[in-house]
């Protein structure tokens, strides 16, 4: 009799330190016996074992441990314990980033472009350049029917390569006066041509082109010009620049940044190319990777301007450069180097 007592004594402990309830350990032995009446019936090869059968059901408390702490009960009451404290939860404010977010924070773009950029309208406001006054964009004829009109600014721009503006502007008067049309000028002999256009650069090529690329807009586009930069890029003598100031400025639709020997230049001295370009498509590119698109139709015009009155392509005004103390070609700011 007092060894039986001293045994349930010794076992109550032994339980009472593995903070076993009875409960607990009922429930443990009933599982336990389904099991093994599971394993003997079903011949459920995963469970081998007695051994295998504690850790089964021992992983099922342990599991059942868990959901039971996350009963509606628990919560009800653990909420019931905070709110008698009198301590509040201080609200956490959770924000995700999306896609958009996440590809604009990879995306690369030049340091301080934004306050470069505020720089050229402020000096481009002080001063009118060439471009202003007699660029093909605002050089064009609103009177005229709209396929005259664009075909006139298609013209324009095959004059104005290698060209200044005022150069162009004198022969684009000439062409206007002798009546510059589809039809006009394929009545016109390439020698009256090559007058009405000298000295614009390249003449004589100029002359051949004119004359090809108006035959095929006659014959196929019906004497307008066509609507997309691939097929303005299959006329002869116009290239890619051409066909995106085409799209601008003949059909009012953006396509992409018209890059001329002075965006080109200033993009790389501004540093707003990631790695030096060779050619002006190749600075396209790599403005278009970063440039927001509704600044596309404004970056040309302001940059040919710009280029035209101080960061010109020789002996760059850079003393009198808003831009002066963060362009990294700045010659005012390697002199103070030195
Ligand atoms: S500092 Fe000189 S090189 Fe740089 S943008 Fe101004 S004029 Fe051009």
């Amino acid at each position: 009799m007092l060894c039986s007592r001293l045994l349930l004594f010794t076992s109550k402990i032994i339980m009472e330190g593995k903070s076993v309830s009875l409960t607990q350990k009922y429930s443990f032995r009933n599982q336990k016996k389904k099991l093994e009446n599971l394993t003997s019936t079903s011949g459920n090869s995963s469970v081998t074992n007695v051994d295998d059968v504690d850790s089964k059901i021992k992983k099922e408390n342990d599991v059942s441990d868990v959901k039971s702490e996350n009963t509606d009960e628990t919560i009800i009451l653990k909420n019931a314990k905070k709110a008698q404290s009198g301590r509040k939860r201080k609200s956490v404010k959770v924000s995700y980033s999306n896609d958009q977010d996440m590809i604009k924070k990879d995306k690369w773009e030049p340091e301080n472009w934004n306050i470069v950029l505020d720089n050229i309208r402020e000096m481009r406001k002080d001063m009118v350049a060439p471009v202003d006054t007699m660029g093909c964009d605002v050089n064009n004829d609103l009177n005229l029917t709209p396929e005259v009109r664009r075909y006139q600014v298609l013209i324009s721009l095959m004059l104005s390569s290698q060209t200044k503006d005022e150069v162009n502007f004198a022969a684009m008067e000439r062409l206007r006066d002798h009546g510059l049309t589809v039809d006009n000028i394929l009545n016109t002999d390439d020698d009256t041509l090559g007058k009405l256009i000298y000295p614009v650069g390249f003449w004589k090529t100029k002359v051949k082109y004119i004359k090809e690329t108006t035959k095929i807009l006659k014959q196929k586009y019906n004497c307008d010009i066509p609507k997309t930069v691939e097929e303005l890029c299959s006329l002869t003598g116009v290239g890619p620049k051409m066909a995106h100031l085409a799209m601008n400025c003949g059909w009012g639709v953006i396509t992409g940044i018209g890059v001329d020997t002075h965006v080109h230049r200033i993009s790389n001295r501004l540093g707003w190319v990631q790695k030096l370009t060779k050619t002006p498509e190749a600075t396209r590119i790599a403005l278009e990777s970063w440039l927001p698109k509704d600044l596309w139709k404004e970056v040309n015009h302001l940059l040919v301007g710009f280029g035209q009155t101080i960061c010109k392509p020789v002996k760059p005004d850079c003393s009198n450069c808003r831009n002066k103390a963060i362009c990294p070609a700045s010659q005012v700011k390697s002199t103070k180097k030195k």
